[in-house]
């Protein structure tokens, strides 16, 4: 099998770096394919602990190309600083080793300011966005109204360009929000600041994908965030601004005709959850508090306190669903080792029925959980390398998950290590 696409089934944060990290060294080249710095993959490996916010996590192994598609929203500012932060600790970052697509729309200084403005005009009606620019960037996008990452090799072109965008935006800026607005002479010193850097890395990467391709060579996708925020798909408008889901792999990345041989669908071992929106399963007070301590669940771009609760169950069989995954990677069954006993999100009761439909969006903050219990195992199982390794309870758990996603579980992950994992 050439091809596989490592993703979220449910809100993100489900230890998908941690995975691509391990998948990587049978692949010849990472690709991301949506998304931009709004979310952190975390990596434990020989070079230390990351939160890779843009960059692909195949970027620490040798010999491996990686390449940001043309469905990213590529923030030269942020990728730049995360590019001096990730060499600073030893690891070599060239136009070899990272290709960024002359297809990918820049992500502009104004983007990220809308995208405060907004959350502030919203108030308490806010969507939790992460204000890096994310839902600007992609409605600008979509208007046909940014500017694509090849254009930095043509500066006449790109400063005509942008001095017409200019005008436009800070219409915007200007008269809706009351804000200062840009000048050219701004947006080229930005240009010069960060475009600069990052254009020694912009070529035609589609073109190097179909060769490659061609070759017999095998390529990783990797997504940002889960399919519960797919823009289409997920829990609409608590969504991200972009689709997370493995379809979208081929036209993010460059390769719009290839077909994924594999989908590697990643499922913590329990529910997390950043920012606002409907959140079925989830649990307050103490009981939450142990969990998020247990599990460390802090935002790795934010720092902000992840919401939690058990698995859910309705909410990951639509995951898996809609990602099409071939194969499930459980993450962070060692967090529930503190448990006596596991909650398990089994239904729904939806207006006195019970259900085992994900819910139309409007709906679902009317869901109610339902919950079953199984015993814990109360050991600690972080040292497990082989499916026997693990207590009865544990594998209990694991099978119940994966009969009831209908899925099967191929890869049980113990720690954040690399080669913590029990590979079934
Ligand atoms: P991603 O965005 O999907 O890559 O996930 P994050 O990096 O935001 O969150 C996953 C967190 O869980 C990271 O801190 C990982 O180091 C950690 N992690 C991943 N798998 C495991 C595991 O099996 N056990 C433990 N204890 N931590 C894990």
């Amino acid at each position: 099998m050439s091809n596989c696409a490592i993703v979220g089934i449910n809100w993100g944060d489900e230890g998908k770096g941690r995975m691509v990290d391990l998948i990587t060294r049978d692949h010849d080249i990472v690709v991301r394919y949506q998304g931009g710095g709004n979310a952190g993959h975390t990596i434990i490996n020989e070079y230390g602990k990351f939160a890779l916010h843009l960059l692909p996590s195949g970027i620490f192994t040798d010999g491996v190309v990686n390449i940001l598609g043309n469905g990213v929203a590529l923030d030269c500012e942020n990728l730049w600083n995360e590019i001096e932060d990730v060499t600073a600790r030893g690891v070599k970052i060239t136009p070899e080793n990272l290709k960024i697509s002359d297809r990918a729309s820049l992500l502009l200084p104004w983007h990220r300011e809308l995208d405060s403005l907004e959350e502030t005009r919203l108030a308490d009606k806010k969507y939790g966005s992460t204000k890096q620019g994310i839902a600007p960037f992609y409605s600008d996008k979509y208007s046909k109204k940014t500017v694509l990452a090849g254009e930095l090799l043509y500066p006449d072109h790109l400063k005509a360009h942008l001095t017409d965008l200019l005008e436009w935006k800070n219409l915007t800026l200007k008269n809706v929000y009351g804000a200062e607005g840009y000048t050219i002479d701004q947006l080229m010193g930005w240009v010069r600041d960060y475009g600069e850097k990052i254009k020694p890395f912009v070529c035609d990467t589609g073109e190097y994908l179909k060769k490659a391709s061609a070759e017999g060579k095998k390529i990783l996708f990797e997504a940002q965030l889960g399919a519960l925020r797919d823009l289409d798909y997920g829990i609409v408008p608590y969504t991200t601004s972009s689709n997370t889901i493995a379809a979208f792999a081929p036209v993010g990345s460059g390769l719009p005709g290839v077909r994924i041989d594999r989908i590697i669908g990643v499922v913590k071992a329990y529910s997390s959850c950043v920012g606002e929106g409907p959140f079925t399963c989830e649990w307050f007070g103490e009981q939450a508090d142990k969990l998020r301590e247990a599990g460390d669940e802090y935002g790795a771009k934010t720092g902000r306190p992840r919401r939690v609760g058990p698995i859910d169950i309705v909410a990951t069989r639509y995951g898996v669903e809609t990602q099409g995954a071939t194969v499930i990677a459980l993450t962070k069954l060692d967090i529930l080792s503190c448990m006596d006993e596991i909650p398990i999100c089994s239904k729904y009761e939806l207006y006195g029925e019970l259900t085992d439909k994900f819910p139309f969006p409007a709906i679902l903050p009317d869901a109610k959980p339902v919950y079953e219990y199984m015993p814990g195992w109360k050991c600690d199982i972080s040292g497990c390398r082989r499916w026997e390794d693990l207590p009865v309870e544990a594998r209990n758990y694991v099978e119940y998950v994966e009969r009831e996603i209908g899925c099967r579980i191929g890869y049980v992950s113990v720690g954040p290590e690399r080669d913590s994992i029990i590979i079934r």
